[in-house]
């Protein structure tokens, strides 16, 4: 396994409890990507780095049915704050996210009565399409055409269909009619660091819906890093092997079979039935010599990056914040900043022109619901903004403390209490500094690239190439393979591949925790 980011944890834990000989090569020395818990700012705050909701993965059977024992002997715990999120405008007004979705609805109500009437029905049509995605969301994806084509033959079918190519901002106008909730909804679904108006996104709103009733939204107890701790103990505990500071320079092969890697030291390491890597399909002209050819280059080159990366504070905070918004704002596990509909879209189209936005920030203050991540009474809180992957003017490195300052202002704002004075410590990481975190990230993008429907399910990252790297016995899995970004643990299908091709049965492996 090239890469231990928890994707590549994940394929190979499932390997490990195959009984296949595994072992982790990751370049950095620590474990775990972008999902990894530090102490940034100050002894006994902790910070999560970079991921901290965890949201698809309390859908795939990794968690659900705990088939890795991860909840049940390794330790693994979420919190899930009630409201999972809330959408706050600069007035006051929100809308909070319950996993009830009639006690949302009555948020919704206070802004717009139809468009609570209208959420309901929309979480209605919603969740059986979610019955029918949320397997295929951890499973290998079919092909798109075979995917359409069923589709087709149902009315429903063809309604999915259709969001499926509309923009997630046409499927909140169509739904929706008040402009705060059509702003509200575009702002969680722009998560996604795609702009509203892009087509082939509309799927996430008929996702997202549903799912945030259903499952929540997760944090892991004490930090994200502690799920990859769990995976870790889950590969040892099965004989897996795991190299820290073992950085993959090329892969090696033996005819039209890759048969290792090179390590930047000159070390080569031989892989007798497969090789998986848990990197950016983007790495692989280079460290695969230009093997598949240059038209494969070209296509991989073309993938079409996410349209914004993320600017990210971490602050250690002498008390909790008090949010105007009042208490369903404040207990929430996140907070969206959102601003009237045109201020937002036009807030998207700075970003297109490489110019820094401070006013619509994320903010959590996950010691509020979890404790073990900050010194009694004191508090840390995540800052994000979203943010150009490239400043139009300046450059980041020089820049990001005078923009962050900013959206610190936006955050004070919507408090009664916060100025810079209850800040004990702060860290800024600006998308070049994510960059520079993870060779996997070339542009600061965690998600490798956007998530619109001609590079989403079986077209992710090219079509129908599924996780089978051009090479016999080599393996894709993270957020260039579906279903891409995010901490999903997506990668379970990408090791069920690598499992079914080498004559396991899946479900005989995955059969007990
Ligand atoms: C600021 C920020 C906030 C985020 N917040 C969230 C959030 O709240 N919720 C969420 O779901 N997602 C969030 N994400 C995204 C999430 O972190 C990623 O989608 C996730 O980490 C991808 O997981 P992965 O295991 O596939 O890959 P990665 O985490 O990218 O891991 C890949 C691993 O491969 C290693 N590697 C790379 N090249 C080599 C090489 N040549 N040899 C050996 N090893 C190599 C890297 O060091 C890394 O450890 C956030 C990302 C950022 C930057």
């Amino acid at each position: 396994m090239a890469g231990g980011g928890h994707n590549g944890l994940t394929a190979a834990a499932y390997l490990a409890k195959a009984g296949l000989d595994v072992e982790v090569l990751e370049g950095k020395e620590e474990l775990g990507g972008g999902v990894v818990t530090h102490e940034a700012t100050l002894p006994g705050f902790r910070h999560d780095l970079h991921a901290i909701a965890h949201i698809f993965i309390h859908g795939n059977p990794m968690i659900s049915d705990d088939e890795l024992g991860l909840l049940s002997r390794h330790g693994l715990r979420y919190v899930h704050p009630d409201p999972s999120m809330s959408v706050v405008f600069p007035d006051g007004d929100f809308i909070a996210f319950h996993r009830d979705v009639h006690k949302t609805a009555e948020t919704i109500a206070a802004i717009s009565r139809p468009d609570a009437e209208n959420y309901l029905r929309f979480h209605e049509f919603a969740s059986p399409l979610l019955d029918m995605l949320l397997p295929a969301f951890f499973a290998p994806p079919a092909p798109m055409g075979a995917l359409l084509s069923q589709l087709d033959s149902t009315e429903t079918g063809q309604e999915m269909i259709r969001v499926l190519m509309m923009s997630y901002l046409d499927v909140c106008r169509e739904w929706f009619e008040h402009p705060k909730v059509i702003a509200a909804l575009t702002r969680w679904v722009s998560e996604l660091l795609i702009a509203p108006e892009e087509g082939g996104t509309g799927a996430f709103l008929l996702m997202m819906v549903p799912f945030i009733h259903r499952y929540g939204m997760g944090y892991v107890e004490t930090g994200s890093g502690a799920l990859t701790d769990a995976l870790v103990a889950s590969i040892t505990e099965h004989g897996g092997r795991i190299r820290t500071g073992a950085v993959v320079r090329r892969f090696l092969f033996d005819g039209d079979r890759v048969s290792g890697v090179e390590l930047t030291t000159g070390e080569e390491l031989r892989a007798e039935r497969a090789v998986v890597a848990n990197l950016n399909i983007k790495q692989l002209p280079e460290m695969t010599g230009d093997r598949f050819g240059a038209d494969w280059r070209r296509k991989v080159e073309r993938i079409k990056p996410v349209g914004f990366g993320l600017l990210a504070g971490h602050l250690a905070l002498s008390e909790a914040p008090v949010f105007t918004a009042g208490e369903h704002a404040g207990a929430a596990g996140f907070q969206e900043i959102t601003a009237p509909l045109p201020d937002l879209l036009r807030a998207f189209d700075k970003l297109k022109y490489g110019e820094p936005i401070h006013s619509i920030p994320s903010i959590a203050v996950p010691s509020v619901w979890d404790p073990t991540r900050a010194p009694d009474g004191k508090h840390t809180l995540y800052l994000l903004s979203y943010a150009p992957t490239e400043l139009a003017e300046g450059d980041w490195d020089s820049r990001k403390e005078e923009i962050f300052d900013r959206v610190f202002d936006t955050f004070c704002a919507q408090t009664t209490n916060m100025s810079a004075d209850k800040v004990l410590a702060r860290v800024v990481h600006s998308p070049l500094d994510s960059a520079r975190f993870n060779a996997a990230w070339p542009g600061g993008d965690p998600g490798h690239f956007g998530c619109q429907l001609f590079q989403f399910l079986g077209y992710r990252p090219l079509p129908n190439m599924g996780y089978r790297l051009p090479a016999k016995g080599f393996y894709l899995v993270g957020p260039s393979t579906h279903p891409g970004q995010g901490v999903t643990g997506g990668a379970r299908a990408g090791a069920r591949v690598v499992l079914e091709d080498l004559g396991y049965d899946f479900a005989k492996v995955v059969g007990t925790p």
